[in-house]
């Protein structure tokens, strides 16, 4: 991967990365497609990676179809594709971690421990092998994102990082690829997450401004689907993932629910300014 990737970077090209985990859907195309027209070649991975998940998640039973994505990204035009073997990217007895402290302990971080120090050690390990001068990430890992984006700076890797906007089905719901655990009846109450933050929205828009009690509300909601178990609803700074009091300044709505056992993740932006309506 390293000797084909500084071979295209030798001719000049600018490389860049789409990671994930496979099971592929619009949403990691779009990153996909935000490389391709960004950039003179693309490379994307393939890595379900085992130090991301809790010891009772769902590691084993992760949706997995590499042929399938194979060709999604081949029709897609991507150059380069690494799909590494777990023992490649943890050698037996491989004990370094990158951590970002404090960030590592929020949203998602605190739900489940450990899985944004797997994320921040992958993301390092593949930006090793890769090299790229662009990496695309998702807007839906919202918490991903900030700590991503915090690790780049601080270890001062030589890599821009591009955010693209969450792909959502029709009616709303954001693509996962968790969504295929979801049987016909969790695949409608799933939706409480993305109503919710539509009402958050809604309030801000008709003047609302404090966290609390925007966050009431969204509790309020979910409480009309009672299948679906809230695990978190925090209004946060998007950086620092730390709770706002007030959204005038803008900040990130970000919820993950468990719908039966699958836990699904959502957010949306709130910009900076946004104004009562007159
Ligand atoms: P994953 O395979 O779940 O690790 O995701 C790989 C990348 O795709 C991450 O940067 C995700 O944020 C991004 N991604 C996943 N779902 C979506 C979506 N619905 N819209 C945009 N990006 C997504």
């Amino acid at each position: 991967m390293r000797n084909a990737s500084r071979a295209a970077r030798r001719e000049g090209k600018r490389l860049g990365f789409v990671p994930t985990m496979g099971a592929l859907h619009e949403g990691h195309l779009s990153l996909v497609r935000a490389a391709r027209a960004a950039c003179g070649i693309v490379a994307a991975s393939i890595f379900v990676n085992p130090t991301q998940f809790g010891p009772n998640e769902d590691l084993a039973k992760y949706p997995r179809s590499f042929e399938r994505d194979r060709k999604l990204l081949e029709e897609e035009g991507v150059e380069l594709l690494f799909a590494p073997p777990v023992e490649e990217m943890y050698p037996a007895g491989a004990v370094t971690w990158v951590t970002v402290e404090e960030l590592s302990g929020k949203l998602d971080g605190r739900s489940r421990p450990g899985h944004l120090r797997g994320v921040t050690t992958i993301v390092s390990k593949l930006f090793h092998v890769v090299e790229p001068d662009v990496a695309f990430f998702g807007q839906k890992d919202a918490a991903q994102v900030a700590i991503i984006r915090h690790m780049v700076r601080d270890l001062k890797f030589p890599v821009e990082i591009v955010v693209c906007p969450i792909v959502r089905e029709a009616d709303g719901l954001a693509m996962s690829s968790r969504n295929a655990y979801l049987d016909p009846e969790q695949r409608r109450q799933a939706l409480v997450l993305h109503r919710t933050l539509m009402l958050v929205k809604e309030l801000v828009d008709r003047g609302e401004r404090r966290a609390a009690t925007l966050v009431a509300a969204a509790r309020e909601e979910f409480t009309r689907e009672p299948a679906v178990r809230l695990d978190y609803f925090e209004i946060v700074d998007a950086g620092s993932l730390d709770p706002v009091e007030d959204v005038s300044s803008g900040a990130l709505v970000a919820v993950a629910a468990y719908v039966g056992t699958t836990r699904l993740i959502d957010n949306v932006v709130l910009p900076c300014n946004s104004r009562a309506q007159s």
